[in-house]
This record gives structure tokens, sequence and C-alpha cells, in this order.
């Protein structure tokens, strides 16, 4: 049995935890945020939710498509239906979590040990184990193995003094994206989402067009790619305010905005794809794994995380 760390409770993270768990290892996960989720996170106001990263996914692997089902089952995921309007994707089923999309990462964390509100620290040895700290110096723990899920800018910062591969393998660029969060007054959606070639939007979505939802009107909108690259460090207010003026223009009707907000995600999708899957070191007992490894997607981090505890179970 091993005693294993695993850093970031997100898809990939907590996807491993469970495949360790399941072949009779220890595991200890970390997360810096309040709770699971990563980028399928929620932003809650009150009562009202918003699923502020990822807003759905797809499924194409049969090993994805099986955990899927489980999820289904497990009252943690269903099918979104409604009109996509230049979707990209005809056809293609999407799914989200229900009720909101941390409702995945919350499922996979039920029978883990995961330990919110602790930022690892760049990793130390001692005496062949490693040790965890965390954003207080604390001791967190020693471990035999140490996974690290987190984006490649700050898995490079945690296995910087023990790794030497890591320059090479946490090479991907991150992306940015803006997300803007309006909660509407009374209002009939005239979509589920939709999806645009624009200078400020990218998508937008009416959250509550998901099942398993109710509640108001709360719109998310994604801008677009390259207006985030543009404005990555530009003022969030002006930014919110124009990424929602061009909504209420594209909508082409006046609206009551009872509450917004807008986050940055300064690592939102890798700009490039990866075929690697997941890094694993047996000398070291250093791994990685994470959608920047492969596709940059939901289905990518559930593949990375499970390939690679299947790599270190049965190799
Ligand atoms: C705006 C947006 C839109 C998206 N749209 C889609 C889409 O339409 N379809 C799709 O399939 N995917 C989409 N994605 C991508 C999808 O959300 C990701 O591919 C997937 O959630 C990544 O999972 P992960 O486990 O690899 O990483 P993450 O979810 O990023 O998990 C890593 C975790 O590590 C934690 N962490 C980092 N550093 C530390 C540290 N030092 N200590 C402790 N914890 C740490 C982080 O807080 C995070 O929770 C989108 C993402 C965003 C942000």
């Amino acid at each position: 049995m091993k005693n294993i760390a695993i850093i970031g409770a997100g898809i990939a993270g907590l996807t491993a935890a469970n495949e360790f768990t399941k072949a009779g290892h220890k595991v200890t996960i970390y997360e810096k945020s309040r709770g699971p989720g990563g980028r399928t996170s929620t932003r809650r106001n009150g009562e009202e939710r918003f699923d502020h990263g990822c807003p759905f996914f797809t499924a194409s692997y049969p090993q994805f498509i099986a955990a899927v089902k489980q999820w289904i089952q497990a009252d943690a995921c269903a099918v979104w239906q409604g009109e996509f309007i230049n979707d990209k994707q005809p056809g293609t089923i999407k799914y989200v979590g229900t009720p909101a999309m941390n409702s995945i990462c919350k499922y996979l964390a039920k029978n883990q040990q995961v330990h919110t509100a602790k930022q690892v620290q760049p990793i130390k040895v001692d005496n062949d184990k490693y040790i965890l700290l965390d954003q207080d110096n604390n001791i967190l723990g020693k471990y035999d193995m140490v996974i690290s899920t987190a984006p490649p800018e700050q898995t490079k910062a945690l296995f910087a003094d023990i790794e030497p591969e890591i320059k090479n393998i946490c090479k991907p660029q991150m992306l940015p994206m803006f997300s803007v969060m309006l909660q509407l007054g009374s209002f009939t959606p005239p979509y589920a989402a939709k999806f645009y070639q624009h200078n400020i939007l990218g998508q937008v979505i009416f959250n509550n067009t998901k099942p398993n939802r109710g509640g108001a009107n709360n719109v998310v909108i994604h801008c677009a790619q390259k207006y985030a690259i543009d404005n990555v460090d530009k003022d969030k207010d002006t930014l919110k305010q124009a990424i929602t003026d061009a909504f209420i223009n594209d909508l082409g009707s006046a609206l009551k905005i009872k509450f917004s907000t807008i986050h940055r995600w300064l690592y939102a999708k890798p700009a490039s794809t990866n075929n690697q899957q997941f890094y694993y070191n047996p000398k070291t007992r250093l791994a990685i794994a994470g959608d920047w490894l492969y596709n940059g997607d939901v289905q990518s981090a559930w593949l990375s995380g499970y390939r690679l505890a299947q790599e270190i179970i049965n190799g």
C-alpha cells in the first residue's frame, strides 16, 4: 500500500484518487479552494448558482462514457437538452452536473479525504518521503508519492526543486477566460446556449435551461478567446460592462439585471492539445495528471487521471 498525496480536487485528481482507493492505496487530497470542482466549479449568490467555469461536456471514449453513466445513475449528472444556436457539434450529447456543475466532483469526492483551503507549497523531501506544507507553512503530511493535477505553471512551482524533467513537461501555455454572471428579472430564455464568432462574445448560456436548476434566470457569458487574451489585465468592472453590453445588444431586448459579477480564469484551457496524457517518474515517485496533458476538456481530465492511476497501479 502506498501513501499518496494528490494536489487538486478537480476531475483529474478525484478520478485518480478513486482508482487508487479501489486498488487499496491510502489517498489524501489537498485543494486550495473551498470545495471540490476545479474548473467545473459553481459560483453561488445567495440561493442562486452559476456554472461559471465549464458549462457542459461531451463524451466519446467508452471508458469515460461508462463513468458518465454512473454519475447519471447517482443523480450527479444529466443530459442537457434545448436549443443550441450556432452549435459547432450539433447532435452531440451535452452533459452537465446536477443540480450544479460541481456536483460531479462532489460525488467523486464523497468517499475521499479532501482537505480544502490548503494551498500546497513547493514540496520538500526528507528521508525518502515527500513533505507537504500549506500556505502557512504547516506540515500537512509525509507521503511516498505526490501527484499534481494543478495547471502547468503551478505544477512547475510545486515540483521545481525535485523533478528534473519538470520544465519539459510543464510547457503547455494556458489561455485566460472571463465569465460574466447575470441574474435577470422575469425573462423567458430565448435559447439554452448560443455560440459566437464575435469580437467580444464567445458563448452565452442560460444556466436555468439546464436540468434540475430551477430558481431565477441566471446567465453565464464567456467572452471571445482573443478578447480574453487581449484584456487579461484590464479592469474587471470595465470588462464586465463591455461584455454585458455586447450580450444585451445581441439579444435586442431590455433586461432587468438583479445581480452581476465577473470572474477571471487565468488558466482556463490549454492553447494546444498534447498527447502525453499523464506524467509519471517511478524514480522520483512524482506524477502529473490534468486536462492540459491531453485535449483540454473534462473528458481529457478524466482520462488523464484514470490512465495515470492505472499505470501506477499495474506498472
Ligand atoms: C471558462 C471555462 C470553460 C470551459 N468549457 C469547457 C467545455 O465546454 N467543455 C469541457 O469539456 N471543458 C471545458 N472547460 C475545461 C474543463 O473545465 C477542464 O478541462 C477540467 O475541468 C479540468 O480538470 P482538471 O482536474 O484537469 O483541472 P482543474 O479542474 O483545474 O483542477 C485542478 C485543481 O488543483 C487546484 N490547485 C492548483 N494548485 C494547487 C495547490 N498549490 N494546492 C492545492 N490545490 C491546488 C485548483 O484549485 C483546482 O481545483 C472549461 C473551463 C473553463 C475555465
